[in-house]
């Protein structure tokens, strides 16, 4: 039984929301639309929430911008020690936090607690890296001089993200940011505002009680039109934007015009290679797993797979046996794998891709269809597709985010699966099964995987936060959360310093007045 009252009251989400962080609903003017969230679980009312207004947009930024002048006056390890707080916050909140993500975005239980540990497990890093902002020291080619690069706080950074993960990429961005003196705007998907509701209200007594200056964390709840604003305001020195190429095209152009700087995540189109020296019973699971979990609304999700010719009769009867008997239902309930679609648009295109998919030559081999039954009356669960298919295909060659797996064949070495792998114009993730070490060290080579990802003997999904994320090609370029990722929410600074009584040029240049 799940307490969803007590969700809402332990997360402060009872009365209508807030449209942005402050709370002061009298700070903007002007009118705002209320907008009633429902849950793609059940069709049910969850809460309401305001969208902001441009009053509103406007008392943020200025907010924010006050904000920053204080904050990256603060030591490094200083705003480590609250990142640490709300790692500790969110530890308390991950019950509950965990099921409203659930609630809003219909992933399984399971899940949305993933994503609140993947929030807490960026704290952690970010801690760590507090103390770690560090550049390089270099030699000066001048006697008596000494050379180094530094990095400082960059200034308001705008993070627009996805509904598909509607906090943890928050805390991707926001974490390191303000480890590294940054003040964040944050713009959540308008189809999932609670969870961001609900995070502010769980930091909110960390930044009261450490009087951390009010505007360093920071959202505005809308739609497209505040991150268009966001992209276009040239006060914000950095967006941070996850969500499709067709709004990252649209937000880079912009931020592109002004000449800021942008980290764009945007869709992938993921592949598993199958060799036929692959093992194939890990194989089947981080193919099932990429393909339907969160019911193929990851980034990461697995799209097609790519087996070889003497293995691609038993991976297809092995994964079709697997799909018809795929634990669908309600994401709540222990045991389901598989919850429903964000919403009915998102059933229409699923439907819409199969629909052209076999026009073009596919040939669906199971699932592709909505569930209808008195459980499920929202028209957002449905049974997911394994379609046999051609890389070429124009609609193998798009992201469409829903469970469709494609399955392609190939014949001869791996460099032929890599070829079509590599032949999409997104480039996120990427994975070979293989136990042949000639095999994956090409996959890993400079002429192997082109995706900013590029896994062995593990799926495309599910990555650790210690590693840079991110994709190439029309998936942005962008790198988000571990190694040195943190360096694009700095700016760098290269210092010379002459501690002798002469001028020396640098090349060797005379300029003798
Ligand atoms: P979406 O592009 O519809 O929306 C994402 C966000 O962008 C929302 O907050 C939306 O309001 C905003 N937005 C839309 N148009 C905009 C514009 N013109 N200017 C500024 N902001 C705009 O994406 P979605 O349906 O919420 O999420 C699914 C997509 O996100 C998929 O393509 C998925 O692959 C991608 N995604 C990528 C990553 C990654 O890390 N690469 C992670 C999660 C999701």
């Amino acid at each position: 039984k799940i307490d969803f009252a007590g969700i809402l009251s332990e997360l402060g989400l009872k009365n209508i929301n807030p449209a942005f962080s402050t709370g002061k609903l009298d700070a903007g003017k002007g009118k705002r639309t209320i907008k009633e969230i429902f849950s793609p679980v059940d069709g049910g009312s969850i809460s309401k929430v305001y969208f902001a207004n441009d009053e509103d947009y406007d008392h943020v930024i200025v907010t924010a911008q006050k904000a920053f002048e204080e904050w990256r006056q603060w030591p490094a390890p200083k705003r480590g020690d609250i990142v640490r707080q709300i790692g500790n916050k969110l530890r308390e909140h991950k019950d509950a936090l965990g099921k409203l993500v659930t609630w809003e975005t219909g992933k399984i239980m399971q899940e949305g607690w993933g994503e609140v540990q993947e929030m807490i497990d960026i704290c952690d890093l970010a801690v760590g890296l507090s103390r770690q902002l560090h550049g390089f020291t270099m030699h000066s080619e001048r006697p008596e001089h000494r050379m180094y690069d530094q990095y400082h706080p960059l200034g308001l950074v705008g993070i627009i993200s996805a509904f598909n993960f509607p906090v943890a990429v928050w805390s991707w961005n926001a974490m390191l940011a303000a480890v590294c003196g940054d003040v964040c705007i944050w713009k959540p998907s308008e189809k999932t505002p609670l969870t961001a509701v609900a995070c502010q209200n769980i930091i909110k007594q960390v930044l009261k009680e450490n009087q951390v200056p009010e505007g360093v964390f920071n959202y505005i709840i809308g739609g497209a039109e505040i991150g268009a604003r966001l992209s276009e305001d040239s006060r914000i020195p950095l967006i941070s934007a996850t969500g499709s190429t067709r709004m990252g095209k649209k937000v880079g152009e912009k931020v592109g015009a002004r000449l800021g700087r942008s980290l764009l995540e945007l869709g992938g189109n993921n592949a598993i290679i199958v060799t036929e020296k692959a093992d194939l019973d890990l194989a089947i699971r981080a193919i099932v797993f990429g393909a339907v979990g969160t019911c193929g609304q990851r980034c990461t999700t697995t799209r097609r797979i790519i087996v070889h010719e003497n293995v691609y009769d038993v991976v297809k009867r092995r994964l079709k046996k697997i799909y018809n008997d795929l634990p669908i239902g309600n994401p709540f309930k222990q045991g389901i794998l598989v919850g429903p679609l964000i919403d009915k648009a998102a059933t229409e295109n699923y439907l819409a891709a199969l629909k052209r998919v076999v026009k073009e030559g596919g040939k669906l081999i199971t699932g592709g269809t909505v569930i209808e039954s008195r459980e499920f009356k929202t028209g957002t669960y449905v049974n997911p597709a394994l379609v046999e298919a051609k890389n070429e295909f124009s609609t193998v060659q798009e992201e469409t985010f829903a469970p469709i797996l494609y399955m392609i064949k190939y014949s001869g070495p791996v460099i032929e699966a890599i070829k079509i792998q590599n032949d999409v114009k997104q480039g996120l993730s990427s994975s070979i099964f293989s136990n042949d070490i000639r095999e994956t060290e090409t996959f890993l080579s400079h002429f192997g995987s082109d995706c900013g990802i590029a896994n062995v003997n593990i799926g495309t999904s599910g990555a650790e936060i210690g590693g840079a994320f991110g994709g190439e090609k029309e998936t942005g370029g962008g790198r988000e959360s571990g190694s040195d990722a943190w360096k694009v929410y700095m700016r760098r600074q290269t210092n010379t310093i002459n501690f002798s009584s002469k001028l020396p040029l640098a090349q060797g240049i005379k300029f003798d007045l």
